[in-house]
């Protein structure tokens, strides 16, 4: 057992290069007016339903916002056939969970309490703001699809690369300011950031904001098809680029800002976010790469208690409904969100989603700050991972 005096000595050791971690500095360049600022940029498109102009119109935005931090673009382009409608509204109202209650949340687990009303509200009078209905009314048509993303290039590992992904779509006929706004502006500000004049990073990072989530993920199946066998390939021969870098893993955000906890007995949930409010981490353990993706995963939680300024992260195992599920069996994949997608999220603890309040107005700062310590995190994750540096 060391003395305290040995300890205290043992401690100034250690944190003296934390004094000079580049790390620390880069997520020091993350500001909450800064994540609302992108938030509520992405919101002016309505509720960015995939297959429409406002669509569109957000996939050219991001691009030009991705191009004026100084990160290259490039886009996907894919088609897009729906399936025949889904005609199912909203789900059950709300009620204690258990047997009877039918479904096991998707991806694995066991609902447990109070659950919520879940579902889809398609319907355009159930929202309120008349300007917010207009700007949503065009509805979506089968056809040619895009997606953007942008990459910061390795300096000593081009060849390799960790993919950051958020979804741009979403539905509801409100604005998707919590799904996945809040995602699709981390995924930005952290391309904002590394992509600042004097940062570099050992291996590539691609920032992707994928389109079509809502539907089944879509863009980042396009994305693997298209890009998955060219992974690894120098192109020219001897040039010393790697269009599509060999991929290390795929941290998604999905739905980043509101933990306000379960519902009470009568299916409402409380205005306040809830004093355990935390980062939820999943991967899935049912997957060829869980391993893989465990470890990934808790590359995360230590990020967070290392770099995040206000709220823990946890780590769970039942990862599923988002763009990191096409990925599962390739590569280590993990998602960070506001809470469980399954067990906690499936059972009605957002009462925003995919719904007409699902707005920027809706969010408290509180909220908004959760969806920062994610940005933290994974900027902190990604930046550790890839052998980020500041150039003197
Ligand atoms: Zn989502």
């Amino acid at each position: 057992m060391p003395t305290l005096a040995q300890r205290g000595a043992d401690q100034s050791a250690t944190a003296a290069p934390e004094a000079d971690d580049p790390v620390k500095t880069l997520v020091g360049r993350l500001e909450l007016e800064q994540y609302k600022a992108t938030v509520k940029g992405l919101t002016q498109f309505g509720d960015r339903r995939q297959g429409t102009d406002r669509n569109r119109m957000a996939v050219d935005w991001i691009e030009a916002q991705l191009k004026s931090y100084g990160c290259p673009t490039e886009r996907i382009k894919y088609e897009y056939q729906p399936n025949p409608p889904n005609t199912a509204g909203r789900g059950g109202a709300g009620g204690r969970g258990g047997a009877g209650r039918g479904s096991l949340p998707p991806g694995g687990g066991r609902f447990k309490g109070v659950r919520g009303r879940t579902g889809v509200n398609t319907d355009p009078m159930a929202q309120p703001d008349d300007t917010l209905r207009a700007l949503n009314m065009q509805p979506t048509e089968p056809g040619p699809r895009e997606m953007v993303y942008c990459t910061k290039v390795g300096t000593t590992h081009p060849e390799e690369m960790y993919i950051v992904g958020g979804h741009m779509d979403g539905h509801g006929w409100g604005e998707a300011a919590n799904d996945d706004g809040s995602g699709t502006a981390l995924v930005m500000e952290l391309a904002r950031v590394f992509s600042g004049p004097d940062v570099q990073t050992e291996r590539t990072i691609r920032f992707a904001l994928w389109n079509n989530e809502e539907t089944g993920s879509q863009a980042a199946r396009a994305y693997i098809a298209q890009r998955g066998p060219m992974q690894g390939k120098e192109d020219p021969p001897g040039s010393g680029k790697y269009p599509e870098p060999k991929w290390l893993g795929m941290i998604q955000h999905d739905m980043m800002m509101f933990d306000h906890g379960m519902p009470f007995e009568d299916g409402t949930i409380s205005k306040e976010q809830r004093r355990e409010a935390d980062v939820n981490i999943e991967f899935q353990s049912n997957s060829k790469m869980a391993a893989e993706s465990q470890k990934l995963a808790w590359i995360f939680q230590d990020a967070n208690e290392k770099y995040a300024t206000d709220y823990p992260a946890f780590v769970g195992r039942h990862m599923t409904n988002t763009d990191s599920g096409p990925f599962i069996d390739l590569i280590a994949a993990i998602s960070l969100r506001e809470n469980e997608r399954g067990a906690q999220i499936g059972a009605g603890w957002d009462p925003q989603w995919h719904q007409p309040t699902d707005v920027f107005a809706t969010y408290s700062d509180k909220d908004f700050r959760l969806g920062l310590n994610a940005a933290q995190t994974t900027l902190g994750g990604v930046g550790t991972l890839t052998g980020a540096t500041l150039k003197k």
